[in-house]
């Protein structure tokens, strides 16, 4: 019996994490549940999943949790704080930590969890773009396991051989590996005329075509910045440079990315559009579990369309290609300026086609420095959303 905690478990990635967990109750058991501050979700998850501990980081939210739990005779214990995410993370019972809040914010219990050798699903891209060097220097050093659950690097993972050993040592390329062929809807705006892009909603930003996500990683497939994440995510997961990846854009979101070896052999992982495949992959991996999800059904497909990325449509891409060619502390002033953004954007105080102006004022304007310690990093983070609001401020 495998004991787990998710962090971010009332996201999105959360409740499809608990859907899988739950049809295999003789496997794994809950052993911590954390969220920011919705308290109400969380209760409820408690009382159906009976972990040991629930943690949120909001200390009004975690008093309304500690007293609905009582009245409702849950043994749960309570903890609030950002340490107290680490310390169920990195907690000497626990096995796997699926790790699934959003943003930077994930950095830190993601990485507690690394360092004390655990099972690490990740769903929270952020932290690997932001720290990526530090963070699988970790994963070696402690070892841990890394999986991916990002559905692209997931399905690349699947398609890449078996000894994962091989390629993280020497690179891809020794595994005969030609290149990896990153798959992207293309998002709601995909088609849409471009000078429409000014005026778009939150609410039409958010509309995903083929997914159901989380508020800010469905502004990001709008914008295209979440590939440029996922190309930085890649070059750590698989070891490789963004020269050997290439961008498809395929707006069934059937094929979830595809690897291509030396022989011409193109290997492809497909399925329906559903995070508890992925999920239920790395969960069990190197076995097999159901995961809730229906079979695909190719001839209601019926066609799978391919096309290049237009980059006049998609600024917030070539950004992040150039800041992954860049590296050191650029994608971690890429990410915290896209987050700053991006939340800016939901909030009505700024622009959609604005979101990548910020981006690129703050890439031009902050200098980049080599990633020697979390404390660089960090730093990189907090002056990039400084300098994010202030040229948010002056537009
Ligand atoms: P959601 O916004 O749906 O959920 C985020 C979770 O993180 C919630 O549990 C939230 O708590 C918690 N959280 C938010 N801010 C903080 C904070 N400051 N400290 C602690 N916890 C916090 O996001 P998603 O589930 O969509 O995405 C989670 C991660 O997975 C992201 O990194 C995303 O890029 C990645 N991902 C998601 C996919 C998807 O299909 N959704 C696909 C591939 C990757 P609360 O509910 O209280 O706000
Ligand atoms: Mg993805």
């Amino acid at each position: 019996m495998q004991q787990v905690t998710v962090l971010g478990a009332t996201g999105s990635i959360g409740i499809s994490t608990l859907d899988v967990l739950s049809r295999h109750p003789e496997r794994y058991g809950i052993f911590a549940l954390t969220a920011d501050r919705q308290w109400q979700l969380l209760a409820s998850q408690c009382v159906q999943h009976q972990p040991r501990y629930a943690v949120l980081r909001d200390p009004v939210a975690a008093l309304e949790l500690k007293n609905v739990l009582v009245q409702q005779g849950c043994a749960t214990e309570v903890l609030q704080g950002a340490e107290a995410f680490a310390e169920v993370a990195a907690h000497a019972e626990v096995d796997t930590v699926m790790a699934a809040i959003v943003g930077a914010a994930g950095l830190l219990p993601t990485l507690a969890a690394v360092k004390a050798g655990k099972k690490v699903l990740l769903a929270n891209k952020e932290a690997l773009v932001m720290a990526g060097g530090l963070f699988t220097r970790a994963v070696a050093e402690h070892g841990a396991t890394l999986l991916p659950i990002d559905s692209e690097h997931n399905a690349i993972f699947q398609c890449l051989p078996n000894h994962r050993s091989d390629y993280l040592q020497q690179g891809l390329a020794s595994s005969g590996v030609r290149k990896i062929l990153l798959t992207a809807s293309g998002g709601p705006f995909r088609a849409t005329p471009l000078e429409q892009l000014r005026d778009v909603t939150p609410e039409q930003a958010c509309a995903h075509p083929n997914w159901s996500m989380g508020q800010k990683i469905s502004v990001d497939s709008a914008t295209m910045l979440n590939k440029g994440l996922e190309l930085i995510e890649a070059c750590w997961l698989f070891n490789t440079s963004p020269t050997q990846i290439d961008v498809v854009i395929h707006p069934q979101s059937v094929i979830h990315s595809l690897v291509e070896y030396i022989d011409g052999s193109v290997l492809a992982q497909l399925g329906n559009p559903d995070m508890r495949t992925p999920i239920a992959h790395a969960l069990a991996w190197p076995e097999r579990i159901e995961s809730g999800v229906a079979s695909l059904d190719l001839f209601a497909t019926a066609r799978l369309d391919f096309s290049v990325p237009d980059y006049e449509r998609f600024p917030c891409l070539r950004l992040a290609q150039e800041a992954a060619t860049t590296g050191a502390t650029a994608p971690a002033v890429l990410n915290a300026a896209n987050e700053v953004a991006v939340a800016a954007f939901l909030q009505r105080r700024l622009r959609f086609d604005q979101i990548s102006q910020v981006i690129e004022s703050v890439l031009m304007r902050l200098p980049i420095t080599e990633p020697a310690s979390l404390d660089v990093v960090q730093n990189a983070d907090s002056e990039a959303r400084a300098m994010a609001m202030s040229v948010i401020g002056s537009l």
